[in-house]
């Protein structure tokens, strides 16, 4: 096809964390053809069933079009002096911390780096939060216990480097389906063996050499296990444990952990036999290791392997998080979550803060106190200790722990805000203030997916005519706000300089985060940036890190963490005696306002299901293809019935996205209680008690 030689726009899928590039062109009629990107060097042109339909899930459908205030078309100068208006009368009267930004890992860097600097640079508090603390938060705690400062180690060519991959609470096969196929690729060229560790049977165990049906929760147990196996055996680097501290106490806490896998003695043997005796081992890890209770842990459980063997930062080897989201990286990379500040910097440190506020001309010192982690924000909503909030390309009502008591939140919260693409969700009918937003392939900016590798996203459809980008919006409120030098931009390469710039003040204190090597690109070389791993600076650019063994804590060293696997937080009784396992289809994105667009996409999976061992179902009486009522502490589902020998008995298992809108009763966040790790504040999601019964 022609116009791909000539007039394709590269661009970047706007699903999942692994950051396909895209190649788009239009055709005579407005519509848009998609292809892979051959010069991406994530997916080298490969695209998985969801990426392939990106041309049938945009249109102007369903879109939100014109700002409503009150249910009300408005037009913006109107919404944005309402909204102004709004949030500034409830600081005054309230104080910052009254307020709250609740924000996407589908928004752009852009839009999330100006979000990040209105609330803590200039509004005063830390309430930035977003539902990539639902996906990955645990991750950015593990690696800040481990290593001092978020970074991700390896990059995705270890996967084609490696000789084991063992994919720990992933499904990867579905989820993030180009890493498969990369992996798929090394199996084929150097024959990499693949260790699967997930209570569910799944389409990623059919290629596998060794799936472990683990309890769930499990995955510190089991790591301590393969820790003790690794000093027991010998196999730890002595000389890169010179670079780590707390070897000795991990290693005997390790030995101290009897908790039960629910694995077999034989199958522990064949997991550490394999891990142990090869030298290039990536551990994958995703949202069953997250979206625990004990999710940090899990983390520091995994990273504590490959520091004892020093297996990290080396082709082929270390820890390795998926995330799930196209921008979570960026969003962790600009401060986006409450307890982070900018550019990996940290809101406890005080020559951070004060490094931050300078950069940024703050009004006042920046807020000390870590803001309110995503479920304790919605509990201050409920409690009325945040009065607004405002929400942008999320839809919490749907999709957060506890969601019918989110939904009665925001519709008794003073101000509810709602920039997003879709008219109609769970959340935009709580909204008092809708605001239309520009979509995918209609926004302009840059994204950072699971390797560190920044990529654009470019427009090549005009969007609604009066959509705007998001990062414009908050800019216009920083401005009605008052502070119109510091929201000045009028295009998203200004912002990405300044993200860049201030980059490099991280770099000054030694972080990894550090890309202010491009702070001083023209506007056409950004829009001409070409797929960027950072860092990006005078000192380094991409590659990977820790194989030196320089790590960003005080005495330069990495920790180990001793560790003692505790079960989840809430466990099955004869009231509620099945364990609810949530999680993604094939097919669909969250939920499902773009891919719900494409017959060929819902014609996976067209209905919210309930995947149950037959043994199990027989017992209650349940037939495949019935309905089963599904009921926890917090809320009810009714979902199809599939019988699934991949389910451990007492095991169900329930896709996350359905909603109010595209079914009622097939909600299943509302199912999901908001216990939460400690320290990431990241709910379990994994491992709810249910009750089950046919309808
Ligand atoms: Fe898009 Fe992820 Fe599929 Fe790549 S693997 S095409 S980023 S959904």
């Amino acid at each position: 096809d022609p116009r791909f030689t000539t007039t394709a726009v590269r661009s970047t899928c706007p699903y999942c964390g692994v950051g396909c590039g895209v190649l788009l062109a239009r055709d005579d009629a407005g519509g848009l053809t998609v292809r892979g990107d051959p010069d991406h060097p994530a997916n080298r042109g490969a695209l998985c069933s969801k990426g392939a339909a990106l041309a049938e899930t945009v249109g102007l459908g369903g879109r939100l079009l014109a700002p409503r205030v009150g249910g009300r078309a408005a037009d913006w100068e109107s919404a944005l002096d309402h909204v102004a208006w709004r949030l500034g009368a409830i600081i005054a009267r309230h104080g910052p911390d009254s307020v709250a930004f609740y924000l996407s890992g589908q928004m752009l860097t852009e839009d999330y780096y100006v979000a990040n600097k209105l609330m803590k640079g200039f509004i005063g508090s830390a309430n930035v939060d977003t539902n990539s603390r639902l996906c990955m938060s645990s991750t950015v705690a593990g690696h800040r216990r481990a290593f001092g400062t978020d970074t991700v180690p390896g990059t995705y060519e270890d996967i084609d480097e490696a000789d084991l991959v063992v994919l720990v609470g992933s499904n990867l096969a579905w989820c993030h389906p180009i890493l498969h196929r990369r992996l798929m690729a090394a199996r084929a060229a150097r024959g990499t063996r693949i260790i699967v560790i997930d209570p569910r049977r799944t389409a990623s165990c059919e290629d596998a050499d060794l799936h472990l049906p683990i309890r769930p929760g499990a995955d510190v147990a089991l790591f301590n296990r393969l820790l003790a196996e690794i000093a027991a055996r010998g196999a730890t680097d002595t000389g890169f444990l010179a670079h780590v501290e707390g070897a000795e106490a991990a290693i005997a806490a390790a030995r101290a952990d009897r908790a039960d896998t629910g694995l077999s003695e034989a199958q522990i043997r064949a997991f550490c036999d394999m891990w142990i005796d090869t030298t290039r081992v990536v551990t994958i890890f995703s949202q069953g290791v997250n979206q625990s209770s004990s999710g940090t842990d899990k983390v520091n459980a995994i990273i504590n392997c490959h520091l004892a063997t020093g297996r990290i930062g080396r082709p082929g080897m270390g820890p390795f998080s998926v995330t799930g989201q196209p921008n979570a990286m960026g969003g962790r990379e600009v401060g986006g979550l409450a307890n982070m500040l900018a550019c990996h910097m940290a809101l406890e440190n005080p020559a951070h803060r004060t490094a931050v506020a300078r950069f940024w001309n703050a009004p006042a010192p920046l807020p000390e106190r870590p803001g309110l982690k995503a479920v304790e924000m919605f509990d201050a909503v409920a409690e009325g200790r945040i009065r607004a909030i405002w929400i942008i390309h999320t839809n919490p009502a749907a999709t957060m722990p506890d969601a019918d008591r989110v939904r009665a939140a925001l519709k008794a919260c003073e101000l509810v805000v709602v920039s997003d693409i879709t008219a109609q969700t769970d959340t935009a009918e709580c909204a008092d203030v809708l605001l239309p937003a520009l979509g995918w392939a209609e926004k302009d900016g840059t994204v950072t997916n699971s390797d560190r590798t920044i990529s654009r996203q470019r427009p090549v459809l005009p969007g609604p005519r009066l959509a705007r980008a998001d990062w414009a919006i908050l800019a216009d409120i920083g401005r009605r706000l008052g502070w119109r030098d510091a929201f000045a931009w009028d295009r998203p390469a200004q912002i990405f300089r300044e993200h860049a710039a201030l980059s490099g003040i991280a770099g000054g204190f030694g972080l990894d985060f550090d890309i202010s090597g491009l702070a001083g690109i023209s506007d056409a070389e950004y829009d001409a940036l070409a797929p960027t791993r950072w860092p990006v600076s005078a000192a380094r650019r991409g590659g990977r890190f820790y194989g030196d063994g320089r790590f960003h804590h005080a005495d330069g060293r990495a920790r180990m963490v001793a560790l003692t696997s505790r079960p989840p937080a809430d466990m099955p009784d004869a009231e509620r005696p099945f364990v609810l396992n949530t999680g993604r289809a094939r097919d669909h994105w969250h939920t499902m306002t773009r891919t719900g667009r494409s017959a060929r996409l819902s014609a996976h999976m067209a209905e919210p299901w309930l995947d149950i061992h037959p043994k199990d179902a027989a017992r209650l009486g349940l037939a495949a293809a019935g309905l089963a009522e599904v009921t926890s502490a917090t809320g009810r589902a009714v979902l199809r019935v599939r019988l699934n020998n991949g389910q451990r008995r007492g095991e169900v298992f329930a896709p996350i996205h359905w909603t109010g809108q595209t079914a009622p009763t097939g909600r299943v966040s509302a199912l999901v209680a908001g216990r939460c790790d400690p320290l990431s504040g990241q709910p379990e999601s994994k491992a709810t008690p249910v009750a089950i019964r046919p309808l």
